[in-house]
């Protein structure tokens, strides 16, 4: 019946060859893919990947932080098969819907915070980042204030590849490739305690970080300010926890100005912090909300806008087209597989799993584990994420120099010996399915300490 090709050893070389012929990846160095073939991911089970050599490896990253439910949940697939036959496709233009649309808005819903009942359907985080852009702009043009357009970030924030979402964040490489940026697009600091702060306490980094979005905010006139942009928990830029005032004193300062909050959880939602979203965790109400990744688990792409009353009741008001939308926006297949999604997280009460038994036994065991390794400078995490600085001494935080390239070395380390981990700078970072057991927590810490020690031996 399925004619699908199997990869095996043998063939390995063909497809890699066929690959870097053909195949442009994203974030790869294309030279290095021309020399060192692509490594081949052939199936996937749990928490578990094959490559095409036979290696089994535990993915201590959910993919790209978005397998949140495991691999090869049999309900998604029968999700996606049944709907297929029903209504393969159709768009949600031009005052059309279906079932699927309509039913998984209502699903987001009901797991979002406070007022954020009305919902827009992207395809990517990225898109849906583009799509914050354009609502907050094009809602304080419907209020009568077309000058208040300046969107704030922070540096070393990530919020996509699209041109919206690169000019947003703040990714130094990303800068430097395909500008120019979207105009009107301010940053300012990240709040990286222990990277950034020098003598300062957690408590008064926080405040200053937050104050920064203040006087940048003052810089560029209240006026002009439209919104401030931020992950709760920085994912990409490898895993930054902010101070526990941080957000508290972002939120002060943004209705102190009547600047809009859209907290960015295309990583930190779906449970990932122990909580549905990111903002949760930090107990801030943002007025709207990006999000994808684990809105499916990754299964196919999907992505969503969470729009608070305020926004939404100025469009309804406003009574005009809002020019914006993709032509997969609110897919029929990606929104069922996304409600069977939702339905089989609160099924299997997975956030409640995450702040109460597996988090904090990852939390605990992760820093038990690798907390004294010399290679260790600092863990910080929530839930089931975590970023660890490495350094060349701890005592001083001294960082090894950047062309010894130390978290890639850690991370090739990774690959070779079964288990998925991300190298963002000197930083490692993990982060699991959340349907991840103990045993297979222990496993992805045995050998992430292992490889700490090859890389430590490789460097000395
Ligand atoms: N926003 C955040 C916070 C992300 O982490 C990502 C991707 O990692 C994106 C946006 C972009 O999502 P996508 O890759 O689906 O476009």
């Amino acid at each position: 019946m399925s004619s699908h090709r199997t990869t095996t050893a043998a063939n390995t070389a063909d497809i890699q060859a066929t690959d870097a012929s053909h195949h442009m990846h994203p974030f790869t160095n294309t030279g290095a893919l021309n020399r060192k073939g692509a490594r081949v991911i052939e199936r996937a089970e749990g928490v578990y990947l094959w490559d095409s050599e036979g290696n089994k490896i535990i993915d201590g990253m959910a993919g790209l932080w978005c397998v949140n439910m495991g691999y090869g949940r049999k309900e998604l697939v029968e999700a996606a098969h049944q709907q297929m036959q029903t209504l393969p496709y159709y768009n949600t233009f031009f005052q059309t819907t279906h079932t699927p649309a309509a039913e998984l808005a209502k699903e987001i819903a009901s797991v979002t915070p406070g007022d954020l009942n009305h919902i827009f359907f992207a395809n990517s985080g990225s898109e849906a980042v583009d799509t914050v852009i354009r609502l907050v702009r094009q809602y304080w043009n419907i209020k009568g204030k077309p000058y208040k357009n300046i969107l704030i970030g922070r540096e070393n924030a990530y919020h996509g590849s699209t041109i919206g979402g690169t000019s947003l964040g703040g990714m130094s490489g990303m800068h430097k490739q395909g500008g120019p940026l979207v105009p009107n697009i301010e940053r300012i600091r990240q709040p990286y305690w222990y990277g950034e702060a020098g003598d300062m306490s957690e408590e008064e980094f926080g405040l200053a970080c937050a104050q920064a979005l203040e006087e940048k905010i003052l810089a560029v006139g209240p006026d002009n300010v439209a919104a401030f942009v931020g992950e709760p928990i920085q994912g990409a830029g490898g895993v930054i926890v902010p101070p526990a005032n941080y957000w508290q004193e972002i939120k002060r300062i943004c209705d102190k100005y009547d600047v809009l909050i859209a907290a960015d959880e295309v990583i930190c939602g779906f449970g990932r912090t122990g909580n549905w979203f990111g903002c949760q965790s930090f107990d801030f109400q943002p007025d709207l909300m990006s999000m994808a990744k684990g809105l499916s688990s990754g299964y196919l792409p999907i992505a969503a806008v969470a729009v608070g009353d305020r926004i939404a009741n100025a469009f309804i008001e406003h009574d005009e087209d809002f020019n914006h939308g993709f032509t997969y926006s609110g897919h029929p297949v990606a929104a069922a597989v996304a409600i069977e999604n939702i339905r089989l997280m609160k099924e299997e009460n997975i956030v409640d799993y995450v702040a109460n038994d597996i988090g904090p036994y990852f939390q605990t065991k992760l820093r038990e584990m690798l907390s004294e390794h010399p290679l260790v400078g600092h863990i910080e995490g929530m839930g089931l994420v975590a970023g660890i600085a490495l350094v060349k001494d701890k005592a001083t935080k001294t960082l090894f120099p950047d062309d010894l390239d130390i978290g890639l070395i850690c991370r090739d380390h990774c690959f070779e010996n079964g288990l998925i981990m991300r190298a963002v700078g000197s930083r490692m970072v993990l982060s699991p399915p959340l349907v991840i057991s103990h045993a297979e927590v222990d496993e992805v810490l045995e050998k992430a300490r292992h490889c700490f020690d090859l890389t430590l031996a490789s460097v000395d």
